[in-house]
C-alpha cells in the first residue's frame, strides 16, 4: 500500500503517530508483557502493561520495530486503553478486530477507539490489516496471560 492512497487527513494522523509514537519505551512497573511478531511484514512489538489491583490499566509502554501502520496503530492503541479496565480493553480489541473484518461497528464503539478508529481505512489494503491489528493482538494476548508469555 502506498500511504498516498489514503485520504490526506488520515495520512496526517497516521504519520504523526508513527513519527512521534505515544507511550513508546519501557515501563518501570510491569504486570503484563508480551512480544508478538507479524511475520508477513516483519513488524515486532514488545508490549508492557501496568495493571493495578482494581484491574485498571495504569500505564502502557511499547518498543519494537515495524512499518508505519504498525507503529501508528500501537501508538493509537496505547492512548485509547490507558485508564480502562482489562474488560473494557478486551472489548475495544474486539471492536478493532471487527472493524478490520469490515463488520458493522456502532459509532460509540468507534469513538472509544479514539484515533485508532481511523485505521478503518486500512480495510481497503488487505496486506496491511495484520500490521494494524498486531498491537491489539498483543494486548489481547498479554491480558489473557498473567506475567506475560
Ligand atoms: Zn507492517
Amino acid at each position: 500500500m502506498s500511504l498516498k492512497q489514503l485520504g490526506s487527513l488520515y495520512r496526517e494522523v497516521i504519520l504523526d503517530h508513527a513519527q512521534n509514537p505515544h507511550h513508546q519505551g519501557e515501563l518501570e512497573h510491569v504486570s503484563h508483557f508480551v512480544t508478538l511478531e507479524n511475520t508477513s511484514c516483519g513488524d515486532i512489538i514488545h508490549l508492557q502493561l501496568e495493571i493495578d489491583d482494581q484491574a485498571v490499566i495504569k500505564q502502557v509502554g511499547f518498543t519494537g520495530t515495524g512499518c508505519t501502520i504498525s507503529q501508528a496503530s500501537a501508538s493509537m492503541m496505547t492512548d485509547a486503553i490507558i485508564g480502562k479496565t482489562k474488560i473494557q480493553a478486551l472489548q475495544m480489541a474486539q471492536v478493532f478486530s471487527n472493524m478490520m473484518l469490515n463488520k458493522e461497528c456502532s459509532q460509540s464503539e468507534l469513538d472509544q477507539l479514539q484515533d485508532a478508529g481511523i485505521l478503518a481505512v486500512v480495510v481497503k489494503f488487505p496486506a496491511r490489516i495484520k500490521c494494524a491489528t498486531l498491537a491489539w493482538w498483543a494486548l489481547q494476548k498479554s491480558l489473557k496471560t498473567d506475567k506475560g508469555a
